[in-house]
């Protein structure tokens, strides 16, 4: 017999063909109350060229996990387990030399408040060219056409005269294309942007957005874009995974997870967020509840508690097995895809009627 070869068919990417490759991180920090885990057990891929999308509620370990990936975190009080691959490297084994250099050259982070990554006492120019100095080793001269170059291209008007202006003297969604230009002065191949336009009004937010794929388009960088919105995902990524208590509980391109949700969790994320429902005058439903303790996580599926299924799964197993996440397209529910089929049909039915 013979097989038809579709695209659906190709087998997944070995683990060496992703750009960067996380397995099995788990990321705790020691408190005074006890022992928190961020990071629980963590596994993705993301591909040159790529945007991977994370989503999930606040404190659910998107940004931990990244500022790990970017080696920010203080080796005596976190404890960091598993594998982070960039570019074939292992970076959990690097020293704090080794790792800075990578950011420079490598990797870079935008975050959602400029003002924290930019200081109030250099000037715009001078944050760009600095790092470009260092990483590059340019001239003075050089380094300063650069920055002006890179405000340039993210947009900054008479960016000639602004290379001069102390932070304050940009608006907010000027200083966010600053910070984007400080970024990507060292052409970094992977982008990790944390919530990057959530300080923004919609417009800006907007442009920002589109600044960053074209920019993406021109660098070919890989971009993790860390959010909350999963209107920012449905526009910006081309994967997509979801966190919730330090875990990936779903996980597929970003069409797949958004079209046909196979989590409650997400679920309750899409019917609680206004900009991807179809109809403004559709109610929006919280999520219940609030996310378990990392001190002490409960046993099972974290997000049981606030699961309206789990009376479906037999023998009490929500809160007594972790689900698994299995590889590629998946989620980490015990419920079965018929359960599923029906139990979110249902409860999207009166939203449609
Ligand atoms: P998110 O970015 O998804 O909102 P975070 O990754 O910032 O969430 O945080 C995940 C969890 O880790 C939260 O419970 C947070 O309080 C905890 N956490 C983050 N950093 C530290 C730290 N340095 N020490 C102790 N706990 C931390
Ligand atoms: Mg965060």
């Amino acid at each position: 017999m013979t097989t038809l070869t579709k695209t659906e068919d190709v087998p997944a990417p070995t683990e060496s063909d992703a750009f960067l490759s996380v397995r099995d991180l788990r990321v705790q920090f020691s408190t005074e109350d006890g022992i928190v885990k961020a990071v629980d057990g963590l596994s993705f891929d993301l591909k040159r060229g790529q945007t991977l999308g994370i989503v999930g509620e606040s404190g659910s370990g998107k940004s931990v996990t990244n500022l790990t990936v970017l080696g920010l975190h203080n080796p005596r009080t976190t404890n960091i387990t598993g594998s982070i691959r960039l570019d074939g490297q292992e970076v959990t084994d690097l020293k704090d030399k080794e790792l800075e250099t990578l950011r420079g050259n490598k990797m870079a982070m935008i975050f959602q408040d400029a003002l924290t990554a930019l200081s109030p006492y250099y000037t715009i120019g001078r944050q760009i060219s600095e790092p470009f100095r260092k990483h590059t080793g340019a001239s003075k001269k050089e380094a300063r056409d650069r920055a002006i170059e890179m405000l340039g291209k993210v947009g900054i008007p008479d960016p000639k005269r602004r290379v001069d202006d102390y932070p304050h003297q940009f608006s907010g969604g000027m200083r966010q294309r600053a910070m984007i230009a400080m970024s990507l002065v060292c052409n970094p191949e992977l982008l990790i942007a944390d919530e990057p336009t959530t300080a923004l009004d919609v417009t800006v937010q907007a442009q920002i957005l589109d600044l960053l794929k074209d920019l993406q388009q021109e660098f070919g960088s890989a971009i993790i874009m860390i959010t909350h919105d999963l209107g920012v995902v449905a526009n910006m990524a081309d994967d997509l995974l979801v966190m919730y208590a330090g875990r990936a509980v779903e996980r597929g391109t970003v069409r797949e997870v958004l079209q046909k949700p196979s989590h409650p969790y997400t679920v309750g994320l899409l019917r609680s967020m206004p900009s991807l429902t179809s109809d403004v005058n559709e109610p929006l439903t919280p999520i219940p509840g609030s996310p378990p303790s990392l001190l002490n996580p409960p046993p099972g599926c974290a997000f049981s508690a606030r699961c309206s299924y789990t009376d479906l799964v037999a023998g009490g197993l929500c809160t007594s097995e972790r689900p698994h996440l299995a590889d590629g397209r998946a989620a980490a529910c015990h419920l079965t895809a018929e359960q599923k089929q029906q139990a979110f049909f249902e409860t999207i039915q009166p939203r449609l009627g």
